[in-house]
């Protein structure tokens, strides 16, 4: 990609005719203003760009070049952090938020019992799958439309908005009828047509790591969602597969901070499939708080044990509460603010 730096005595008239100089060449511009000066951003690759016409222009200071492979993610395009609103709830704001739940809604007394305690212990969104991408075509596939009914019932008792997956470009409207913000899972990180999809939705996304993905391809699948029109979107590190069996996964902690050095959107971590263990999760949500995270997603069973999917990386009602003290005095040592039952 390639900046535009316009002068900080440009004029609108000016900004607007390199903006349309810029179309002229068959590029896509996006003007962005900074405090004392207007930035457009050429968004696609750098190969073949004609310069020198702009940079002859009124009104330009410098064309910046970047290597970056991204342009709508980038603090450089954006540099005031983007906050996505949930229903009522901001994320990426000073509050670190708590999105809690199932993996996978089971009926609805488990959804709504799960619901209310989160609700009490001060999670601030409601997680659970309806639609759920299982690796094995045997294990439990979700409940479908009819878990996003008892989602909608959960939320209406609670006021929790809701977080759950969409699978394919398909389900998107319907799930959008029912969630806050649609999910994209780690399989499906590089599913250009989803993503295309859900740049087109009108609800915030939440975007998970592939779990064998770089940090570069996570900001060009977010870059896809931008592009198509939407930037309410979450990023997720949710652990990436190495060599280590301990875990499930191995928390690419370090991908918090990376991402938040370049990038404006909210970041968060998922400490259940990053760890796959029950007993690990509250201290990796706790690196999730010190590492600057704006908040995680965590798997909640009112009966671990006898959860149809993710029932060992699930916490029970108990441990999340404990958590959730746990992660209140982290947070209060890097000044974020994690809700309770009345916010
Ligand atoms: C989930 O959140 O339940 C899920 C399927 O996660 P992931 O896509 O990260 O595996
Ligand atoms: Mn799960």
């Amino acid at each position: 990609m390639m900046l535009v730096v316009m002068k900080t005595d440009a004029s609108v008239s000016e900004t607007d005719d390199v903006i349309q100089k810029i179309e002229s060449l068959g590029l896509k511009p996006q003007a962005s203003r900074n405090a004392d000066h207007a930035v457009i951003s050429i968004v696609g690759s750098n190969e073949n760009i004609e310069l020198s016409h702009i940079q002859a222009m009124p009104g330009v200071a410098q064309i910046i070049p970047s290597a970056d492979p991204f342009t709508l993610v980038t603090l450089k395009h954006k540099p005031e952090r983007t906050i996505v609103n949930a229903g009522d709830v901001p994320i990426g704001g000073e509050e670190f938020v708590v999105m809690a739940g199932p993996c996978a809604v089971e009926s609805h007394e488990q959804a709504m019992s799960t619901a209310k305690m989160v609700h009490e212990a001060g999670a601030r969104i409601l997680r659970g799958g309806a639609f759920k991408p299982r690796s094995s075509p045997y294990s439990f596939q979700g409940l479908g439309e009819d878990a996003l009914k008892i989602l909608l019932a959960a939320k209406r008792e609670t006021g929790l908005p809701i977080v759950t997956e969409v699978i394919t470009p398909e389900l998107v409207p319907v799930v959008s009828e029912y969630a806050d913000i649609l999910q994209i899972g780690s399989r499906n990180m590089q599913n250009y047509f989803l993503l295309e999809a859900a740049g087109k939705a009108n609800k915030p996304i939440l975007l998970k790591r592939g779990m064998m993905s770089t940090i570069e391809e996570l900001l060009l699948a977010a870059e896809y969602v931008l592009a198509n029109g939407n930037n309410q979107v979450i990023l997720c590190e949710r652990g990436i597969r190495t060599f280590e069996k301990a875990t499930r996964n191995t928390l690419d902690i370090s991908a918090v901070p990376v991402l938040k050095h370049s990038c404006h959107l909210p970041v968060i971590v998922d400490p259940s499939h990053a760890t796959g263990r029950r007993e690990y999760i509250p201290a990796a949500a706790k690196a999730a708080v010190a590492a600057g995270a704006d908040g995680i997603l965590v798997e909640v069973h009112p009966s671990p044990e006898h959860a149809l999917s993710d029932g060992i990386q699930s916490l029970s009602f108990g441990e999340f509460k404990t958590m959730m003290d746990e992660i209140r005095r982290i947070a209060a040592a890097v000044g974020r603010r994690v809700g309770t039952a009345d916010r």
